[in-house]
């Protein structure tokens, strides 16, 4: 019997405050979320891999300027764009990433020839390039992530010296990022980001990191996470999940729960993540004001939310 198939996607758990959404803006992260959603669920309704499927979601999130990945990344204390990807098969357990990579136009396709075409499983700056160029993946030009919005974000925050806002939470962020359950009970996840706003050259955050921001094992389940990185790092967020499901026995929504709220909460590390197991059950937390997510499944509509 064919395996229920389900898809998640986030746009970030650094959404804006609802009085400064308007109805405009928020029609257009809507659009770009159910978009995003809906390109990557094609894939899994093709039978496609949920590899394919988190890439092709991820890809569509970094292609729309709205969102803190590929085009629209946020900028770094120089003034340049560092981003910063990975994604992870939970059925090989084979993953790739690379960060710092500032002339890639999709950094989740690059992450996912790491995987696929290299030895290894994390690239950095100019050898990720290089390897990017070798793979025939053409370079972008670096003016192509630019966009004023972004650029004005960070020109106030290089002004107060910060890479937070006044109520001392991190400038909003918009990392984006997919987990998906194929028909063959296969889970993938990937996120892909600019990082923080103003965060200092070399700077790298959770979200390249394998067990810190993106972690997939067809034993239990995909995660890709968002929020303030180096909390996400330090409690190992995405590999927690999957921990607690694989050692304590714990549901998805359980584990996921007990990670974002009563562990990084308290701790004071804002953000959530999106998860699926591989029966295809879907979990979206966040301990903050809100997560941009999508999500589907094979039984269900589709869904967005903001807040
Ligand atoms: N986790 C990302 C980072 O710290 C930021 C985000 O999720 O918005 O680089």
């Amino acid at each position: 019997m064919a395996m229920s198939i389900a898809l998640a996607i986030h746009g970030g758990a650094g959404v804006l405050p609802p009085a400064e959404l308007t109805t405009d803006l928020k029609q257009q992260y809507e659009a770009g979320l159910r978009d995003a959603l809906r390109a990557g669920f094609e894939v899994l309704l093709h039978d496609g891999s949920a590899v394919s499927a988190v890439e092709r979601a991820v890809q569509a999130l970094e292609d729309h300027p709205l969102f803190n990945a590929g085009r629209g990344a946020v900028f770094n204390h120089m003034g340049q764009h560092e981003l910063d990807a990975s994604i992870m098969d939970g059925r090989t357990l084979r993953a790739g990433a690379v960060c710092a990579v500032s002339r890639i136009k999709n950094p989740v396709c690059l992450a996912r020839l790491v995987m696929e075409r290299s030895e290894h499983v994390l690239l950095c700056g100019e050898g990720a390039e290089q390897f990017a160029a070798e793979q025939g993946m053409e370079w972008t030009d670096p003016s192509y992530f630019f966009t004023q919005r972004r650029y004005d974000q960070f020109c106030r925050a290089r002004q107060q010296q910060t890479m937070k806002l006044d109520d001392g939470k991190v400038i909003p962020m918009g990392t984006v990022g997919a987990v998906a359950c194929d028909r063959n009970g296969n889970v993938a996840a990937a996120t892909s980001t600019g990082g923080i706003t103003n965060k200092r050259y070399g700077r790298v955050g959770d979200s390249p990191l394998i067990g810190a921001g993106t972690y997939a094992n067809n034993a239990t389940c995909a995660v890709s996470c968002t929020g303030h990185g180096e909390f996400f790092i330090r409690y190992v967020v995405a590999y927690d999940v999957h921990c607690l499901m694989a050692y304590r026995g714990l549901s998805l929504q359980e584990a996921a729960r007990l990670v974002v709220m009563d562990k990084l909460l308290p701790a004071g590390g804002e953000g959530g993540l999106i998860a699926a197991d591989n029966q295809g059950r879907l979990s979206l937390i966040f301990n903050g004001t809100g997560m941009y997510r999508a999500w589907r499944t094979s039984e269900g509509t589709e869904e967005v939310a903001i807040y």
